[in-house]
């Protein structure tokens, strides 16, 4: 099992280019989960908060 950090490819941030990757103070990046899941569940477990109310914020 590899540790790599690959959320950011699945981030609509770094998509739309709102983000280019490299920040250290994104809690997503980091986190062992899978982002494209919490997208798709428009929740976060690791919070345990809703993600994204409207499509841009
Ligand atoms: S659980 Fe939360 S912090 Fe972790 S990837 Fe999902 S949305 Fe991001």
């Amino acid at each position: 099992m590899t540790r790599e950090k690959n959320n950011c490819n699945k981030c609509p941030e770094l998509i739309n280019k709102k983000c280019n990757g490299k920040v250290n103070d994104c809690m997503c990046k980091g986190c062992p989960r899978n982002l494209g899941e919490c997208l798709v569940v428009r929740y976060c477990r690791e919070t345990e908060s809703v993600l994204y109310s409207d499509e841009e914020h």
